[in-house]
Formats: structure tokens, C-alpha cells, sequence
């Protein structure tokens, strides 16, 4: 048995990538120094793997944004608001698409963060980026044979959605005729330049595919298979079993010479390779969770490694980590992040009893949000279409570098809360000069959402270096919860009650939920998550006795949960609904519970948003146009606040008063006057005041513009 490595993290174990890509956004550092970076992280990967002996490394794995960019990238389906002409696709075009800039906006980042294909009957495919062919070479001149990884052509596609003024039904997967010819010259390069593996992504394999979208992969390596002779195919599924019917297609693709199955997330694919596995194949058995940090069981993957040796000929590649310890931690930390998706699912079967009792005790609050919403505007009064922002101000380097000197104790804690009472307070100035309704606290004292709140709870731990990227240049890092998780003591009311002392605007209390911790952090699989649950409801509680009318709990990562298989989907979103409406069940009508959730395409689980029965819901929405209000267009009955964010904070760019009047007025046509908030699509931490300032004044200003005229 030989091991194998599916995909490695990019971001470097100091975060090295983050910071080049940044310093290179802001102008301070060149495209040279930039690509100096990313090639002294690929080389030493690639050497830390080969020194550890693992057999099929792979190649093309890096990115400087995603891979599924790269794949628009390679196929040249660059939309033509980006003014490219043609040639090898640069930094010039391809971070204007992930991220937008001055004149465009960026393309719409999905809830797994990758930057969606927009794709029509008019794109022109051609070969435009080389990367993969360049990776496979710069490897090998290092003396390092890797495995090249392209995304499959279905799952591209399959991952795209219809451009722009493309009617919405246009059926996606008619163009696999038109990128098959690239891939064929991808492929063709990558056997000149001497590989003899290669290795096509196809994470879409695990879902409930139709017979429709199984027939597409068939034929797309039917197509394939000729350009493929000679060479060793690994087809690879990951993140949860293989319906059977997807199982029955994958086993007959023409071309390919090898699968890779999970088998950690999921028992039923290892029924089906039991029942029939293809003895002409070689098996990729995947045995080693690279979406958590705790130790492999070594026993099990043992056992299910020689039932299949008893079963299958050529069980001959197992996905494993025996690599040193450091390299290890970051590796299996960053794999559990490459592609966000759920994280609780599977490890949540075990405990459907638990959550059957959750279920039968219906924790809700007593009264209607319509009842509830009159009380709150009795006592917050405030104007038709409120302004608000959803919690984090601009953290600049200097307000950094106070929270890490204080937490090294180089500073004292006198000198740490009076900067940061400083900040506050400038944020809440800013907020009242902008004429903001309801203000933050700006959170200065958060480095990130969970781990401050992990910081502070019990049965959290925390590492150093566990870095894992959450899309570009942005990264986390995951708490692991280890033990039964308490509350010693209140979290954030200190900060938010001196804050509340410095405005008589209502000021709104900030928490993360739940639902976003557990999923943000690395739970122990044989960990029961109900008992984890109650540390938020002592803190509402808490706050809403020190005097906070109006607090946020953010379910972020609500959304990203959700499991890729529609038999799952129930069962976590009812655990999701009750964990949330746990947390607030006990507060006064007065008392406005706001809830925040980030990424787009929320109109399949809008009925579970309802469910959650928070006075109010801010959500991320511009970059997805307008799908979410296509579902209010569609009759939702809907009496809850919502605040749809009327601009994108993940770019740059200042959107002016009138785009953002356009955005509340669309709104408007499908949203009552009395249940629309205006606010950002998310937190501002990550922008500068020279982006915030003119933005949120933009925003101010349209929202009077149409108040106006109600
Ligand atoms: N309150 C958080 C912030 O503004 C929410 C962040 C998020 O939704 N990711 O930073
Ligand atoms: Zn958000």
C-alpha cells in the first residue's frame, strides 16, 4: 500500500500567503515578490512531503484565491466586465474577478467560498491559464513527480451558475462539449511535460445527482478517454458517501484507472466498494480525516483497510498523514477548511436521540414577532428603513498589535482597556456622526469571532498556528473543543454596557451563536453537542439585565452546515433552529434579538431562517442578485426585520448612493416599508475607514433618500 495526499494547505504555517497576497493587493510589494512567495510555499510542501515518503504527491493544489477561479481561469470563461482580451490570464484579471476593484465588482463568492463561474451559450472557452501544466513542471524540476489536480469538467459546470441575462434554466451542462477540447489540451501538455498520473476533483459526485447529471459525466470521460490512454486517472469523491446510483456511474467512467472514496464520513460507500468494486481499479481508500485534528484511529481505519484487501485485488493507495507533527497539524487543520461544508452531519448520527428530545421540548419564545416588534419600536423608536452595521469596525494594525502585547503581557490591563475604550469610543462617534440608528461597539477586542468567545469559555483549547483558510487572503483559526464547554463568567457585557454608556442610541449587544461555534470549531467526533450549548443564554440574559435592548447573535456559518445530501438536510437544521432559539428563549418582548448570517443562497432553507424566530435578520445578499428576495417575490409570508446588506464589504470598492438607493428600492418592491433594515452585506474588520467612511455614508444617505419618499 502506497499513501496519498489529497490536497495540502496553501496559506503557509505563518500564514505567509495571506500576508504576500495582501501586501501585493495594497501596492506595497510586486507581482514577482508575490509569486517568489507562493513558489517557496509549493517547494517546501512538496519537499515535506516527499521527505515524508508519501508516494503520489499532488501538484496544482495551490491557488492564490480558488481552484475553482483557476478552473474559470484555465477555460478562459472570463466574464467581459473584466476587459480581458485574451493571452495568459494574469493577477491583473484574475483578482478583479475574485475581488472586484475600483470600477468592477467582484463575482459572487458562494457558501463554500469559492468564486462562482458564470457561465452562457455566448462564452468563448479557451486554454488561458497554464498553471497546472506550470506547477507539474516547477514540482518536477524540483525532483518531485506530482499528481496534477484539475477540477472535473462536470463538476465545473455543476458549480457554475447561468451569467448575467442568461435566463436562469439554461441548462449548464450543454456546455460540456465546448470545455472538454481545453481539458484535452491540458492533458496533452501535462503528458509532454512527463506525468503519469492524473487527478480529477469531482466533489459533486456526493450529491443527490439525476440521471440527467450522471449521463454528463459519462460522457465527459467517454470524450476524455482517448486523450487520457496512457496515463493513470484518479477520479476522487470526498466529504460523504457516494449514493449508490452515483457509485454505479463512477465504477464504469471510461478512462479512469482509479477512485478515491471517503470513507470517514460515511459507512455506506464501503458497502457498495464491498458489493462491487471494479477489479481493474485501483482503490483510493480514504482513511485519514483530513477535516479534523484529532488522532486517527488507527485500529478502525486498520480493520477497514484489510476488509478491503480481503475484497478488492489492488487496494494499493491510502490517503494517510504520517508526516512529522508539525507538518501534520497544519495539513489536516487546512484540508478540514479547503472546501467549507459541514462539519457536524456525520458525526451527528450518533446523537439523533439527544436531538429527538431537543425537538420535543419546543424552546420558543411565547409571542409573535409582530406582537414583539411593536413592543421594541415602543421603547427604540426608531425611523422607517433603520441603519445598522453588523458589528466589526476596521481593526488597523496599531489596534493589533495593543491586543497582542496585551496578551503577552507586555501591556498592563489598565493601559489594554483604555485603548480599547478609545476605539470604541471613536467608533461609536463615527457611527453617530454618520447618523447610524443602531450602533455597535465595533468589536476592537475581538481577534476573531469564535476563538474569543472560545477563549473564554471552558473545554476549549487552542493552537498557535492551526491556520485555515476561509477564502483569498482571509484565514481562521479553529478552537478545538476538548472537554464539556462552560461559562465561567459574562463574555462581552463589560464591553458593550460602557459602550452602550457612550450613546443614546440603542447600542446592540454582539455574540456569536451556537450553531457557528461548534461549526467553526473542531469537535471531538464522540462528543455529545447538545450539552454544549447553553453558554449563550446566560450571556443574553446577562446583557439584557445590564441594560442592552437590542442583541445580535450571529449564526455566521449557519448556512455552511448545512450537510451536501438532502436526507441530512432536516435533521441539521433542526438541530441548528432549536440550538439558536435556545439562546434567546428567555428575554422580554422589549428585548430585539437580531441574528446575522453570511453567504448567499438562503432561498432553500428560508423556511428554517423563519423558524429561528429572531426579531430581525441581517444577511449577506449583494453579491448573489437578489436571489434571496426572488423568494419573498414568490410569497414567503414574512413578518420578521430583515436587512438583506445592500453593499459588498469583501471588496474594496465604494458603492455610490444611488447604486445603493437601487438596492433598497428593488427591496422595497417585494418587502414591506415597516421590516426593512439597511445595512452591509457583513462585518467591516477587514476594511479600511477609508473604505468604511464614504460607504456607510453612501448607505446613510440612500436610506434617507427613500424614507423620503415613503
Ligand atoms: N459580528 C461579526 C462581525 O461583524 C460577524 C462576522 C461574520 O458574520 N462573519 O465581524
Ligand atoms: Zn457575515
Amino acid at each position: 500500500m502506497a499513501s496519498h495526499i489529497v490536497g495540502y494547505p496553501r496559506m503557509g504555517p505563518k500564514r505567509e500567503l495571506k500576508f504576500a497576497l495582501e501586501s501585493f493587493w495594497d501596492g506595497k510589494s510586486s507581482s514577482e515578490d508575490l509569486e517568489k512567495v507562493a513558489a517557496g510555499l509549493r517547494s517546501s510542501i512538496w519537499k515535506q512531503m516527499a521527505d515524508a515518503g508519501i508516494k503520489y504527491i499532488p501538484s496544482n493544489t495551490f491557488s492564490y484565491y480558488d481552484q475553482v477561479l483557476d478552473t474559470t481561469a484555465m477555460l478562459g470563461a472570463v466574464p467581459p466586465r473584466y476587459g480581458w482580451t485574451g493571452g495568459e490570464i494574469g493577477f491583473d484579471v484574475y483578482f478583479p474577478m475574485a475581488r472586484g476593484n475600483a470600477s468592477v465588482p467582484a463575482m459572487e463568492m458562494t457558501k463554500c467560498h469559492y468564486i462562482v463561474p458564470e457561465l452562457g451559450p455566448d462564452v468563448k472557452f479557451s486554454y488561458a491559464s497554464r498553471k497546472a501544466v506550470n506547477e507539474y513542471k516547477e514540482a518536477k524540476s524540483l525532483g518531485v513527480d506530482t499528481v496534477p489536480v484539475l477540477v472535473g469538467p462536470v463538476s465545473f459546470l455543476l458549480l457554475s451558475k447561468a451569467a448575467k441575462g442568461v435566463e436562469k434554466s439554461f441548462p449548464l451542462l450543454s456546455l460540456i462539449d465546448k470545455i472538454l477540447p481545453v481539458y484535452k489540451e491540458v492533458i496533452a501538455e501535462l503528458k509532454a511535460a512527463g506525468a503519469s498520473w492524473i487527478q480529477f476533483d469531482e466533489p459533486t459526485l456526493v450529491k443527490d445527482l439525476n440521471s440527467h447529471q450522471l449521463q454528463a459525466f459519462s460522457h465527459a470521460y467517454s470524450e476524455l478517454e482517448s486523450s487520457l490512454s496512457g496515463l493513470n486517472v484518479l477520479t476522487e469523491t470526498y466529504f460523504a458517501d457516494v449514493p449508490a446510483e452515483v457509485f454505479k456511474t463512477v465504477t464504469t467512467l471510461k478512462g479512469v484507472t482509479a477512485l478515491g472514496f471517503d470513507l470517514v464520513r460515511g459507512s455506506k460507500t464501503l458497502d457498495l466498494i464491498k458489493s462491487g468494486f471494479p477489479s481493474e481499479k485501483y482503490l483510493f481508500a480514504g482513511v485519514v480525516d483530513g477535516r479534523n485534528i484529532w488522532a486517527n484511529d488507527l485500529a478502525s481505519s486498520l480493520s477497514t483497510l484489510q476488509a478491503l484487501e480481503n475484497l478488492v485485488g489492488k487496494v494499493d493507495l491510502v490517503n494517510e498523514t504520517k508526516l512529522d507533527e508539525e507538518i501534520k497539524s497544519w495539513l489536516a487543520f487546512a484540508a478540514q477548511k479547503l472546501v467549507e461544508v459541514n462539519a457536524l452531519a456525520k458525526a451527528l448520527a450518533g446523537q439523533k436521540d439527544e436531538a429527538a428530545t431537543l425537538k420535543g421540548s419546543d424552546h420558543r419564545r411565547a409571542t409573535t414577532v409582530s406582537a414583539r416588534l411593536e413592543a421594541q419600536q415602543k421603547k427604540l423608536n426608531l425611523p422607517a428603513l433603520p441603519t445598522t452595521t453588523i458589528g466589526s469596525f476596521p481593526q488597523t494594525l496599531e489596534l493589533r498589535k495593543v491586543r497582542r502585547e496585551y496578551k503577552a503581557n507586555k501591556i498592563s490591563e489598565e493601559a489594554y482597556v483604555k485603548y480599547i475604550t478609545e476605539e470604541i469610543s471613536k467608533v461609536v462617534k463615527l457611527q453617530e456622526e454618520l447618523d447610524i440608528d443602531v450602533l455597535v461597539h465595533g468589536e476592537p477586542e475581538r481577534n476573531d469571532m469564535v476563538e474569543y468567545f472560545g477563549e473564554q469559555l471552558s473545554g476549549f483549547a487552542f493552537t498557535a498556528n492551526g491556520w485555515v483558510q476561509s477564502y483569498g487572503s482571509r484565514c481562521v483559526k479553529p478552537p478545538i473543543i476538548y472537554g464539556d464547554v462552560s461559562r465561567p463568567k459574562p463574555m462581552t457585557v463589560f464591553w458593550s454596557s460602557l459602550a452602550q454608556n457612550m450613546s443614546k442610541h440603542p447600542m446592540k449587544g454582539m455574540l456569536t451563536g451556537p450553531v457557528t461555534i461548534l461549526n467553526w470549531s473542531f469537535v471531538r467526533d464522540d462528543q455529545p453537542r447538545f450539552s454544549l450549548l447553553s453558554f449563550d443564554t446566560d450571556e443574553v440574559e446577562d446583557l439584557e439585565k445590564a441594560g442592552i435592548n437590542v442583541i445580535q447573535i450571529d449564526e455566521a456559518a449557519l448556512r455552511e452546515g448545512l450537510p451536501l445530501r438532502k436526507s441530512e438536510e432536516a435533521f441539521y437544521l433542526n438541530w441548528a433552529v432549536h440550538s439558536f432559539r435556545i439562546t434567546n428563549v428567555g428575554v422580554q418582548d422589549t428585548t430585539q434579538i437580531h441574528t446575522h448570517m453570511c453567504y448567499s443562497n438562503f432561498n432553500d432553507i428560508i423556511h428554517s431562517i423563519i423558524d429561528m424566530d429572531a426579531d430581525v435578520i441581517t444577511i449577506e445578499n449583494s453579491r448573489s442578485d437578489e436571489q434571496l428576495l426572488s423568494v419573498f417575490r414568490e410569497g414567503v409570508t414574512y413578518g420578521a426585520g430583515i436587512g438583506p446588506g445592500v453593499y459588498d464589504i469583501h471588496s474594496p470598492r465604494i458603492p455610490s448612493t444611488e447604486e445603493i438607493a437601487d438596492r433598497i428600492s428593488k427591496m422595497l418592491a417585494v418587502l414591506d416599508t415597516n421590516i426593512l433594515w439597511v445595512n452591509p452585506d457583513c462585518g467591516l474588520k477587514t476594511r479600511k475607514y477609508t473604505e468604511v467612511n464614504p460607504a456607510l455614508s453612501n448607505m446613510v444617505a440612500a436610506a434617507k433618500l427613500l424614507r423620503a419618499q415613503l
